[in-house]
């Protein structure tokens, strides 16, 4: 029998392949390409080109194509055959050093928030050599960054080496600053949690509202819920099973590194978790696995909902990316270490995220903006909205006693002056278990858990990586001038602790009174949606920070800012109309001809009797009366707003509008639905309910 072993990465071109297919020249040259971003000769792109398209066939391929991630949130691919006519009137398979290297996928259809209209609409897509080529089905996938012709990045991928860049720049200089003259360069690292629904096809085909929009629009509260918390961690059931089996040796084959899989707080919920690899790849592995999901879901009857919200009154579902920063000899951090000298470097890389996570609250705000997402921060279930970090009381301890001079209460009463001092050990992993954390230290990583679940993590880290950096960046400037390398690194790290220990908390993030403690007593941002927290972007301290680093350039933020704005416009007026759609050609209809039955009930019943009072059926009818007309009403008003959008000015405008005015008259529209779910017979219900969907999968 086949082991794991023998086919994890048989999908892949990853580094054995190439070491036995690539001559030893090739192979160091696209080595120390992969390694150092050493520009790529094209003769070396050639013989890569030539070993690559020999593989891929040999393994049935016939296609390849330039994967990439365009602003949509998810991968793109167009494919092209290998095939080339021959003299004979056959063909051969050819793939050249320039199809590997660069693409030009016409770029017009793609979102490009205005640097279409400024610049050129054709773009161009450039092979990434550091994220390994893949075959999917029978295409070849080759890894791309996608750039217009002017040179802006019109996708994630480009901002994102760029942060990682601009991170392992500013943190050499650090290391240095220590001694360390080994490290070549430092990457940021993510495995990121994923979590999804599983629920049966045939029930998904039954709502509109899931097969158009991802999440259910309307929908009764089931009689039981999550309120057992009997699914977390709960026995796995067969069919979920056979489900995660497969899902997993698609993902091996893909050298993806599944590790963990469970069951959810939500019934149908579950999770999967790879072991960690750079921003990068994992950024790669994580597009993939979301799509895999929901093939291999389809395989089995099944359908993978990766929304945020997909049903209200239930978890919805998020990402956790766990973040950390490493040399590439393999030194974590973010890890407390063994000595004076690296202990206080601990503290700054430590004081460098915590510096950075609070001058930039808004952008990591922003990085998880989107309508899905802003169903679930704030909705006690997931981490506020608001940022704030939690450091577990150990390392609070050894902070406050830095700020303050103070002797550290730990194993040993010490007063520790940096550098010179042995830092109390912390024990690993007496950390959070505190989930209401939207930031949270868990021992040698940071978890940051506001993201969504169908979101790519790409922009969580871009931000992430980019503030460290400028952190890093402000203590390298003053560090390599200093006199005394020992006190003014002391000073530092205590005016770091002082100045944003504001930011830190411990305590439970779904309190009432945290909201109120951070916003009026720390000043702490509370950027509630989407439309709150995008137009931040734009302000001066963030672009002057994102481009001082050369992440993203001014027309690129703007680009940003215009796509994550009309995402949010686009997703929530769909489904608006798509409530609309369901509200006028189903439930209205089918209220109205229960209650229709009922009337027609009562006046049989009362030709046979006419003694008979028939109060339950007048009761009903009237009910339910009242129920279409408030329908009725409500539809039209939202239509009404939907049609006034027109007015809005600008996307800034119009995603206002959305979130003071369409969002509550949706609520409203479904109130007076779901009201009519609960007193309409079963059998005349157009939908599942929420009690099916949940529980269908056995
Ligand atoms: P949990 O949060 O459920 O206790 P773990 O903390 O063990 O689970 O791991 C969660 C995720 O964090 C996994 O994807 C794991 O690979 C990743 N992880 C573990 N160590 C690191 C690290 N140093 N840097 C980044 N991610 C890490
Ligand atoms: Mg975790």
């Amino acid at each position: 029998m086949k082991t794991v072993k023998d086919y994890f990465g048989s999908m892949v071109f990853d580094d054995r392949v190439m070491k036995a297919t690539l001559s030893a020249e090739v192979y160091t040259s696209l080595k120390r390409t992969r390694n150092e971003g050493k520009k790529l000769d094209i003769s070396v792109a050639n013989a890569v080109a030539i070993a690559m398209k020999d593989w891929a066939v040999s393994k049935g391929a016939t296609h390849y194509t330039h994967w990439f991630q365009p602003l949509t949130g998810i991968t793109a691919e167009k494919h092209d055959s290998f095939i080339s006519p021959s003299p004979d009137g056959g063909v051969i398979m050819e793939f050249s050093g320039k199809e590997l290297i660069k693409g030009e996928p016409d770029a017009s259809s793609f979102p490009s928030g205005g640097l279409r209209a400024t610049f050129e609409a054709r773009g161009y897509t450039a092979w990434d050599p550091t994220s390994y080529a893949f075959i999917k089905g029978r295409t070849l996938c080759i890894p791309t960054a996608f750039c217009s012709y002017s040179g802006h990045a019109l996708d994630k991928k480009t901002p994102l080496l760029r942060s990682m860049e601009a991170l392992s720049k500013q943190a050499i200089r650090i290391l240095r600053l220590f001694g360390n003259h080994t490290a070549k360069c430092v990457r940021a690292s993510v495995g990121p949690e994923q979590e999804y629904f599983l629920i049966t096809k045939e029930m998904y085909e039954k709502r509109p509202d899931l097969c158009l929009t991802g999440r259910t629009l309307f929908g009764a509260k089931s009689p039981k819920g999550q309120e057992m918390d009997d699914h977390y961690f709960g026995v796995i059931k067969p069919r979920v099973a056979a489900f995660m089996e497969e899902l997993n040796d698609e993902l091996w084959k893909l050298g993806i590194l599944a590790k963990t899989e469970h069951n959810e707080v939500a019934p149908a919920q579950h999770e999967l978790a790879p072991i960690y690899a750079t921003t990068n790849i994992a950024t790669d592995h994580n597009q993939l696995t979301m799509e895999i999901m929901q093939k291999v879901a389809a395989k089995h009857g099944l359908v993978c909902l990766l929304h945020e919200k997909p049903f209200a009154g239930v978890n919805g579902s998020g990402k956790h990316n766990n973040w950390s920063i490493a040399t590439n000899t393999g030194q974590n951090l973010l890890s407390p270490g063994e000595t004076p000298y690296e202990n206080a470097q601990f503290l700054l890389f430590l004081c460098a995220v915590i510096k950075a996570v609070d001058d930039y609250q808004d952008l990591l705000r922003i990085s998880v903006a989107t309508a899905g997402n802003d169903h679930r921060l704030g909705a006690n279930e997931a981490p506020p909205a608001i940022v704030s970090i939690f450091l577990g009381d150990e390392l609070n301890a050894v902070l406050h006693a830095i700020e303050t001079g103070s002797p550290y209460q730990g194993a040993e009463k010490t007063q520790m002056k940096l550098g010179v001092d042995v830092l109390p050990k912390f024990n690993r992993d007496t950390t959070d278990r505190n989930r209401t954390s939207p930031f949270a230290f868990t021992g040698n990583k940071f978890e940051f858990r506001m993201l969504g679940s169908s979101d790519s993590i790409a922009c969580a880290n871009i931000m992430l990586n980019t503030a460290v950096a400028e952190s890093l960046k402000i203590y390298a400037d003053r560090l390599e001038g200093a006199e005394d390398f020992e006190t003014v690194l002391h000073e530092m790290i205590r005016k770091t602790i002082k100045d944003h220990k504001h930011i830190i908390f411990n305590g439970n993030g779904y309190d009432d009174n945290w909201m109120k403690e951070a916003t009026e007593e720390r000043g702490l941002m509370n950027l509630r949606t989407t439309p709150d927290a995008v137009p931040h972007i734009l302000d001066k301290k963030n672009v002057d920070m994102l481009t001082s680093h050369g992440v993203f350039s001014w027309e690129e933020i703007k680009s940003r800012y215009e796509i994550t704005l009309e995402n949010y416009c686009k997703t929530v007026i769909i489904e608006a109309n798509t409530m609309v759609d369901m509200a006028k050609t189903q439930i209205a209809p089918a209220i109205e001809a229960y209650a229709s039955d009922v009337a027609k009930a009562a006046v049989t019943k009362k030709a046979l009797d006419d003694s008979l009072l028939c109060s339950y059926e007048t009761g009903l009818v009237r009910k339910l009366s009242v129920l279409t007309d408030q329908i009725a009403m409500q539809v039209a008003d939202l239509e009404k707003a939907l049609m006034e959008l027109s007015d809005a000015e600008d996307v800034g405008a119009e995603s206002a509008m959305i979130r003071d005015s369409i969002l509550t008259k949706m609520e409203k529209l479904r109130a007076a639905c779901d009201e009519g779910e609960t007193v309409t017979a079963r059998s005349y219900w157009p939908y599942p309910t929420y009690g099916e969907l949940l529980f269908s999968v056995k």
